[in-house]
């Protein structure tokens, strides 16, 4: 089975909690796990919760959430117009943060890792960011 939807919305903390449920509801057809849902909403929501707050730092503009289905190969993908990164590298090390006066912590990034199989962040200064992320579905008895 092969299945794609795409959600666009402002970037407004609001949504982030949409996104991280049309993303499950989305997955449900794919038979996950609890713990497989759990995962994918915690990447959904520190992608989208990066692209509203870094991506479009005190402006409002459209975030995209495109997910894919192929059996149980997942894919999603989180984008945004805004910002951009200089050096994704170092954006992804481990308690790096560009906003500690917002009390962010700079794990983001880990967490994507952490509850997916793959993370490929895509980003370019002044034109956007990309962030791809993969991931297996256990295979169940139906
Ligand atoms: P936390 O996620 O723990 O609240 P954080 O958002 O700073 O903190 P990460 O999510 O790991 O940590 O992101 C690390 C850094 O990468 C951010 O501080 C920011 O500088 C940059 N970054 C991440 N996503 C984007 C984006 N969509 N647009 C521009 N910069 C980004
Ligand atoms: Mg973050």
């Amino acid at each position: 089975m092969k299945n794609q939807m795409k959600l666009e919305f402002d970037s407004i903390s609001e949504n982030e909690g949409f996104a991280r449920v049309a993303v499950a509801a989305f997955l449900t057809q794919a038979n996950p796990t609890l713990e497989e849902v759990a995962d994918v909403k915690t990447a959904v929501s520190e992608a989208v919760t990066n692209a509203i707050i870094h991506g479009y730092p005190g402006e409002v503009h459209t975030v995209t959430v495109i997910a894919r289905l192929e059996d149980k190969q997942l894919e999603l993908e989180v984008v945004d117009t805004g910002v951009g990164i200089l050096d994704v590298a170092k954006a992804m090390e481990p308690m790096y943060t560009t906003r500690p006066e917002l009390e962010r912590s700079g794990m983001g990034f880990l967490f994507m890792e952490a509850f997916m199989d793959q993370v490929q962040v895509f980003s370019k200064p002044g034109e956007g960011t990309r962030v791809q992320m993969k991931k297996l579905l256990r295979k169940r008895e139906e």
